[in-house]
């Protein structure tokens, strides 16, 4: 409803106005005041939509009314009209500047107030309808964008929370180094807070080497906008092969809508759940049910790691086999359950009498045996059987009957009686059988004459022998990347021994002695038939072809007709030629040249490809390479060291890139550990990498998962 605000101090011109104003519309309402102070006090909700005033008013006049009336809120833009005399132009002017809207001349023409109020009147209330349409759109406009941003905020939040279960360790860097994201299980992998992690670089958060490698990683990815699979294994981790957790870790650009890219993104695959299953099974394999004692197993790992400490600190130990006497007449007359009530007991009884920090085992049947770690001498070995042995003596109660039986023990000492697991395990089973033959009850410690050992047996060739017999090689792979795609274009086979008592033994370790002796050539053919076999497999799994590259050795080399054998081992695998490589080394052309050079023919026309390993280290000059038939060099990794630091080991590693690259022969890099040198060999115009910066040898399976996450990010591509 209109609002009209009349002002006049004469009653007669205020009842008239006042009458005017009610005339202009039906539902105006009018209020009409003789004081300007009063009718300012009375304005409030709602405001007037037209106000009519009087100039002359006795203690405030019309213009400092208007401006008064201005100032309250809401009131800017109500129409004002103002009544003043014709000859009085100041007065006009005045209330026109006060911010009347128009003005009218007194004496008022009836008509014409009605009329121009009127038309104030409407201009107003469009406005208003106008102003309140544009009120509510404008809430709406605020509404709906609020309710956008929540949903992005809610969208980013699930986002957040589907990246944290993800089972993977995610988080991203810039190109500073600095992270810009983790996701809470790569917060726990590193034990920080997600958002305390936020702005810090690699090396503060995961330390010098790790960190130093992430970044130097990360920026081979920002540098050559490719993804990169990579492995990683934990800080805690012993050696190659061993059961360290192992990280699968894909490394790819995040880009923003430009394409340009802002940071690496990194996701690695925590299988340490996997290797603790494989621990929990461990466990349950290295102990006995019935009296939850250590077993076979178990005491063979300790007596390996107890020779290994011993050797270190030049200490002796002891281990006792022991042997109930007259078991079976227990479990013939009391039944097999009383037979393990018996085990137990006896169990328990040894263990009370031997000291905590040595090993009681039970070996099977009613066999237990000791291993003393660290004694001061053999004597002390002697006095534990001899304690031992009395103990025995005691009867048991068994199913409410006191059973009496007895021990023999055998006793060796270590390294007197000798230095390996196998080997201690024999002579004390020989001293124990010794002491049942010698009337049971006693112990008798092990001599030499007990047995004459074949010294063969122990040497390192009748153990490399019985590698071979036993299947105890097995190849590991370290894969070769493409510095230009940054793409696993294949892998070397590189042997290891996993020794029954020694670990895991390195080549360099056994390949001279093997070499010295010829079993090289055996060993060898076997790398080469498994390394095609396991190559044809991945094929056969589905990945894509890579190449597989084989060490020969130079006698095998010079033995054998190499074609033939290749040959007949490709066609056993089914392998492809075209994926076999075969590293030689430059000794091998120092021999012969001639016969060389036919014999490197015979196998490229096989189909596959032959390498020059360690290429920079033998005598033969850098043109000699001219006049053999190869397809690759692979810069020894001596020169890879130091290509950053030293400038001669520079100068030698551009010049074998420049002397391939004139040949039309590619060039590999080997013993790559730092971005620095992929950088100056990425430069040089090198094609291919291997080193530990990528990944060190792994066992097939894991080279597989590295291999699929490769061929993934190639098909995301
Ligand atoms: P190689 O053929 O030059 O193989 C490269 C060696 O460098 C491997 O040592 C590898 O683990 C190591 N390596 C790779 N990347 C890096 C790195 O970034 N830094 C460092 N410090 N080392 C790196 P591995 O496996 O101990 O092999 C040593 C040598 O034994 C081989 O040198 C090769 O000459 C010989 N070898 C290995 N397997 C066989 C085989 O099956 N047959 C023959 N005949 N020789 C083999
Ligand atoms: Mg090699
Ligand atoms: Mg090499």
């Amino acid at each position: 409803m209109p609002f009209v605000m009349i002002l006049d101090d004469r009653v007669t011109n205020r009842n008239i106005f006042a009458k005017l104003a009610s005339s202009i519309a039906d539902d105006v309402r009018v209020q009409a005041f003789g004081d300007p102070a009063e009718a300012l006090a009375s304005i409030s909700h709602p405001i007037p939509d037209l106000v009519v005033t009087d100039y002359k008013m006795p203690g405030m006049n019309g213009a400092e009314f208007i401006r008064r009336f201005r100032e309250l809120d809401g009131c800017e833009d109500v129409p004002v009209i103002a009544i003043t005399v014709y000859e009085e132009r100041s007065f006009r002017l005045a209330v026109l500047e006060a911010g009347a809207t128009d003005f009218l001349l007194s004496p008022v023409d009836h008509a014409e107030f009605v009329t121009r109020a009127r038309n104030l009147l409407r201009m107003r209330m469009q406005s208003l309808i106008i102003k309140s349409r544009a009120n509510t759109l404008e809430r709406e406009l605020e509404d709906s964008e609020r309710s956008r941003q929540q949903l992005m905020r809610d969208s980013r939040e699930r986002m957040a929370q589907v990246i944290d279960t993800v089972p993977a360790a995610i988080s991203a860097y810039d190109r500073d180094g600095r992270c810009v994201f983790l996701n809470s299980h790569a917060a726990t992998r590193i034990g920080v807070d997600a958002n305390a992690a936020i702005g810090r670089s690699a090396v503060e958060l995961i330390g010098e080497e790790m960190g130093g490698r992430s970044i130097a990683l990360d920026q081979m990815v920002f540098r050559s906008g490719c993804a990169l699979p990579t492995f990683e294994e934990d800080e805690d981790a012993t050696s190659e092969g061993a059961e360290s957790a192992v990280w699968l870790t894909t490394k790819s650009p995040l880009r923003d809508s430009s394409g340009a890219i802002i940071a690496v993104l990194t996701s690695s695959l925590d299988i340490t759940d996997r290797k603790k299953a494989e621990r929990h099974l461990v466990h349950l394999a290295h102990h006995d049910a019935l009296t939850g004692l250590p077993n076979r197993t178990l005491l063979q790992d300790r007596l390996r790691r107890e020779i290994v400490r011993a050797r270190r600190g030049d200490r002796i130990f002891g281990l006792l086999m022991l042997d109930l006497d007259r078991f079976k007449n227990v479990n013939d007359a009391l039944g097999h359950h009383a037979g393990d009530e018996l085990i137990q007991a006896v169990g328990e009884r040894l263990s009370v009498t031997v000291g905590e920090d040595d090993t009681l085992a039970r070996l099977g049947g009613d066999e237990f045996a000791v291993l003393l770690a660290d004694i001061p001498c053999a004597q002390s070995a002697f006095d534990m059987a001899e304690r031992i042995v009395e103990a025995m003596q005691e009867p048991f109660s068994i199913s409410g009957q006191d059973v009496v039986i007895g021990a023999s023990i055998g006793v060796v000492i270590h390294p007197n009686d000798g230095d390996d697991v196998d080997n201690l395990l024999k002579k004390v089973d020989i001293a124990m059988y010794r002491a049942k033959a010698e009337g049971r009850n006693v112990y008798r410690a092990f001599d030499q004459q007990m047995i004459s050992v074949a010294r063969g047996d122990f040497t390192l060739e009748g153990e490399l022998r019985r590698a071979l017999m036993n299947r105890e090689f097995e190849l590991f792979y370290q894969p070769q990347i493409d510095l230009r795609s940054n793409r696993i274009i294949g892998a070397e086979a590189l042997i290891r021994w996993r020794h029954p008592t020694r670990g895991l033994v390195r080549p360099l370790d056994f390949l001279p002695f093997a070499e010295e002796t010829g079993l090289i050539i055996p060993i060898n053919e076997w790398v080469i038939e498994e390394a095609c076999r396991e190559a044809q497999s991945w094929r056969a799994q589905g990945l894509p072809e890579l190449r597989i590259a084989v060490n020969l050795s130079p006698i095998q080399f010079r033995n054998r007709n190499m074609a033939q054998l290749v040959g007949d081992i490709l066609r056993r695998t089914g392998l492809e030629p075209r994926s076999l490589e075969l590293e030689l080394t430059e000794t091998i052309l120092m021999h012969d040249v001639e016969e060389v050079t036919a014999e490197l023919r015979e196998l490229r026309r096989l189909g596959v490809s032959v390498s020059i390993d360690d290429f920079g280290t033998g005598y033969s000059s850098l043109a000699y390479v001219k006049k053999f038939p190869v397809d690759r060099i692979k810069i020894d990794q001596s020169f890879v060291r130091n290509i950053a630091t030293d400038p001669n080991d520079a100068a030698i590693v551009r010049a074998i890139i420049n002397l391939g690259h004139s040949l039309g022969i590619d060039v590999i890099a080997e013993g790559v550990d730092s971005l620095e040198q992929v950088e100056m060999l990425r430069a040089e115009g090198c094609e291919e990498a291997q080193g530990f910066l990528f990944a060190k040898p792994v066992p097939a399976e894991d080279f597989i998962a590295l291999a699929r996450a490769d061929a993934a990010i190639a098909r995301s591509a």
